[in-house]
């Protein structure tokens, strides 16, 4: 591996001070002027053995995202790396994620502090009257800067002189505000765990002057096999344990670079888990003509645009359909979801209640009788729809940990990690401020 050897990356301003200081050599005849440019020596020297002694390398900030990580997987034997981190460092109870628990309006709210609603990535699957459709396997959409609002911290960061590099998150291949990170790849989910490890820590083991100073990185075994054999089967206990792994490896990898007290990791899911199975399904198409209207995301929540002349139509059919399917015209949404403005909120959302799957009949007939799936996307309250939050670092106290937060104010924590002046958002760094030391 590329970062197996020694290094001190932070010597590199050293040279830099003692080279400023080195040009004032001019040669004079008179004492006097000797005198002086000892004084002047002496201060710059002065200058030089404080700024060298007293200035703090800057930190730098690693970014994990574990897809699907639930709060409460942080207990499970697997989660060994993990559990050491959180003593390492601190950890909240949960991390309450934004509604809906989907991955790429959570990730992006991780990313800008503000609420899917406010930040354009309002579910993974929408339509914008300009922009067309948007869905998370659609790649000019994912490319495409005009669907995304807010400011991810990464461009935060460059606009502020801070490298920052990326190996996958929601919003990092679409120039944001004209901004890339500075390293950056298309998402390609067969890309091995090793590969990004083996990035994140050679970048770590870059020196100061070509460094990012954020790094992030994502990754989704863990939803995947939550998914297909639901949270608490066998399957995705292995998928903890793996990127458990990745987790020990970077910490490790960092313990090996001498960089332990100069990187703050940060440990973030975008959402929980529940289970689901056949026998909770709720067919939409057994309530209303489907000709009526358009579905952006599907189940659990159904974000529903009914055709022009249908509003009332639709929305009579449904709101009192099924016992377990909660209807809300745009607007009526309880305000602690968040969800009543912006563009892209349909007309009409539908919540299947917490296990429940909503779709069609012919969709739903794929879930095979008997056996337990995994989904999310459910009201953000819920604690099966929890989040982990772990960060260890100099930044951070020591073995602390805090109730439940929202994840609008991991924006905030990450300007402050950087010393970044943060755009404004819906969360605050006054949230989370316990976490610093
Ligand atoms: P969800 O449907 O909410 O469970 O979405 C999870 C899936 O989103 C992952 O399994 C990935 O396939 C996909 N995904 C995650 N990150 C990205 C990304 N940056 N670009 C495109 N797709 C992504
Ligand atoms: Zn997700
Ligand atoms: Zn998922």
């Amino acid at each position: 591996m590329s970062v197996a050897c020694s290094l001190d990356p932070y010597r590199v301003s050293d040279g830099r001070q003692t080279g400023v200081c080195g040009t004032n050599h001019a040669v004079t005849g008179s004492c006097r002027v000797w005198a002086a440019l000892l004084a002047v020596v002496a201060v710059c020297a002065g200058f030089v053995f404080r700024d060298v002694s007293q200035a703090a390398p800057p930190h730098r900030v690693v970014l994990i995202s574990l897809d699907g990580f639930r709060w409460d997987y942080l207990q499970r034997p697997a989660a060994k790396e993990l559990r050491r981190l959180a003593r390492r460092g601190v950890h909240a109870e949960r991390l309450t994620p934004s509604f809906p628990t989907k991955t790429f309006p959570n990730h992006y709210t991780l990313v800008t502090g503000l609420f899917p609603e406010h930040h354009g990535i309002a579910a993974n699957v929408m339509r914008d009257s300009a922009l067309g459709r948007f869905a998370t396997g659609n790649d000019p959409a994912v490319r495409d800067a005009r669907w995304f609002s807010g400011e991810p911290i990464w461009v935060t960061a460059e606009t502020q002189g801070v490298r920052t590099a990326v190996y996958f998150w929601p919003g990092s291949e679409a120039p944001i505000g004209g901004v890339s990170p500075h390293r950056f790849f298309p998402f390609d989910v067969t890309t091995s765990r090793a590969a990004r490890v083996d990035s994140v820590l050679a970048w770590l083991a870059l020196p100061d002057s070509t460094a990012p100073r954020l790094i992030a990185a994502y990754f989704s075994d863990v939803d995947t096999d939550g998914h297909n054999f639901g949270p608490d089967a066998p399957e995705t206990d292995s998928a903890i344990a793996r990127v458990d792994s990745v987790i020990g490896a970077i910490v490790d990898g960092i313990d090996r670079l001498g960089a332990t007290d100069r990187v703050d990791v940060v440990v973030v899911s975008d959402h929980g888990m529940a289970e689901r199975s056949s026998e909770r399904a709720i067919a939409l198409d057994d309530y209303v003509s489907m000709d009526s209207l358009e579905i952006g995301d599907w189940s659990p929540i159904a974000t529903i645009i009914p055709k022009p002349g249908h509003s009332g139509y639709v929305f009579n059919a449904l709101i009192h359909a099924h016992p377990h399917l909660q209807v809300f015209r745009k607007g009526d949404l309880p305000e602690r979801l968040h969800y009543n403005s912006g563009d892209r909120v349909t007309p009409i959302v539908a919540i299947a209640d917490e296990g429940w799957s909503v779709g069609t009949r012919s969709a739903l007939a794929e879930m095979a009788p008997g056996r337990v799936y995994g989904a999310h996307g459910y009201d953000n309250a819920l604690p099966s729809m929890g989040a982990v939050f772990i960060a260890a670092g100099p930044a951070f106290r020591s073995d602390l940990t805090v109730p439940p937060f929202a994840n609008v104010h991991v924006y905030a924590l990450l300007a402050e990690l950087l010393h970044l002046r943060p755009a404004v958002t819906d969360g605050s760094l006054d949230s989370v401020r316990v976490l610093l030391r």
